[in-house]
């Protein structure tokens, strides 16, 4: 799961303390482990191996570029969205014909960016998309390649809506029918070369059916395209794989691949490419959002432990009423967490049920509502699990609140990766 444990009533990352990291560097802060990420990563790729994939980070789940540093130094490859994650790509330093980018809205100037950079795939999301990433390949005289997102109307069964995407009512991609249309029109172009598939049924998927039951449409539609001539040299089956915000929440690694690889033996062996696109597994266990406890109120039958991080830093709560599993840093004996659960009074005494909230002016503002923690008072430290997967990337200064200070832990040393923000940063771009 991840190098976070408690050892005698103290938590740990790696070999580290962490409210003695947190009480030099100051609070709230999200905290990576170096061993949890790189873990994650060769878990991923060493369970598909006999396909030899391509690996391709999804940078949205957590862009610091110390940590794509980390990753490109193993060996993967980066799914970006944004002109903004194509540059962060290059910074760290990643081989670009590993790069696919994605999105429904590239502009012009992120295109070109792309196509200048020279980056592997294009995921293409619509015709306009396709005729206009055309065009300006061949105003530069450039050939790239183009893979079509098609929505294999699948349920991923256990996203939250706003993070379901391959049914065929959704904003990304086509459906499987109009990819037929979209290779019969586009499919010889000189220089958008439509030559692979692509697929993201959406995040988190925690078991592998779903992804079968996707795979075995796009390889349907592979196989019909080739009948009628199209080249199809790779498949990009997206990202999606789950983590785990609670003890065993999702499948391994092995048995997504045990169900996947088959499906796509053939496939490789022939001679074609298969991608995956992973954020959430690889950061989500690898990071924690530490916070501390400003004041303890009561407000009616309610307890609030309010803290200094909230929202802002970490809208996953609030925006997809996600779980997060919180405990203080340091606990005595009897209050050690025996495994990260939704409710854990029936397995340690003494808890009491509070919410965990913000300093935002907001209601939404909680990290957690309705939870068994034990009792803390002004001051304690409080960690925030799982938080490595779309915690800092969606972080704001709503409220003019800096945004945390990022640490990567490594062993018994660590170092800050971003630095915290001041309220001169905050105001810098205005004039
Ligand atoms: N690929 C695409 C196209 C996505 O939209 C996403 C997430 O939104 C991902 C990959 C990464 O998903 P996850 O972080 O769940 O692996």
């Amino acid at each position: 799961m991840d190098h976070f444990n408690y050892q005698n009533g103290e938590l740990f990352c790696e070999d580290l303390a962490v409210a003695d990291v947190l009480s030099e560097v100051g609070s709230p802060l999200y905290l990576y482990s170096r061993a949890t990420l790189v873990g994650h990563y060769r878990g991923i790729r060493d369970a598909f191996a006999e396909l030899d994939p391509i690996v391709c980070y999804s940078i949205k789940s957590c862009g610091n570029v110390n940590l794509l540093r980390t990753l490109i130094h193993e060996g993967a490859g980066m799914d970006v969205v944004s002109g903004g994650e194509l540059y962060r790509a290059g910074l760290a330093g990643v081989d670009m014909k590993k790069v696919v980018y994605a999105g429904v809205g590239k502009t012009d100037p992120e295109i070109v960016q792309a196509l200048n950079a020279g980056i592997g795939w294009f995921n293409i999301e619509s015709e306009a998309e396709f005729e206009n990433i055309a065009r300006l390949a061949g105003d530069r005289g450039v050939v790239a390649n183009a893979a079509l997102r098609i929505n294999p109307d699948v349920d991923p069964e256990t996203a939250h809506a706003k993070t379901t995407t391959g049914k065929k009512e959704s904003k990304f991609g086509v459906d499987i029918d109009r990819g037929r249309r979209f290779f019969e029109t586009y499919g010889h172009n000189p220089h958008l070369r439509l030559s692979a598939l692509h697929l993201h049924i959406g995040s988190p998927v925690y078991r592998a059916e779903p992804y079968v039951r996707a795979i075995t449409k796009a390889m349907e539609l592979i196989d019909e395209l080739r009948a009628k001539g199209h080249e199809i040299n790779a498949i990009d089956i997206g990202g999606g794989y789950g983590a785990d915000y609670v003890e065993r929440q999702s499948v391994g690694y092995d048995e997504y691949a045990a169900a996947i690889v088959p499906l796509l033996k053939p496939f490789k062996v022939g001679g074609g490419t298969v991608i995956l696109e992973p954020g959430r597994t690889v950061a989500a266990n690898a990071g924690v959002l530490l916070t501390r406890v400003q004041y303890v109120k009561r407000g009616g039958s309610k307890k609030f432990v309010i803290v200094d991080s909230g929202m802002h830093h970490l809208i996953r709560p609030t925006l997809y009423e996600a779980f997060h599993f919180i405990w203080p840093t340091r606990v005595d004996p009897g209050h050690v967490p025996p495994q990260r659960e939704r409710d854990l009074s029936s397995q340690v005494e003494g808890l009491e049920r509070v919410d965990v909230v913000g300093p935002i002016c907001e209601t939404g503002d909680y990290l957690a509502l309705d939870r068994m923690l034990p009792p803390v008072e002004r001051g304690d430290a409080l960690c925030v699990f799982t938080a490595g997967a779309y915690g800092m990337v969606m972080a704001s200064n709503y409220n003019t609140m800096p945004r945390p200070a990022e640490v990567l832990v490594e062993g018994d040393m660590w170092r800050v990766i971003r630095r915290r923000e001041t309220y001169e940063d905050l105001v810098a771009l205005e004039r």
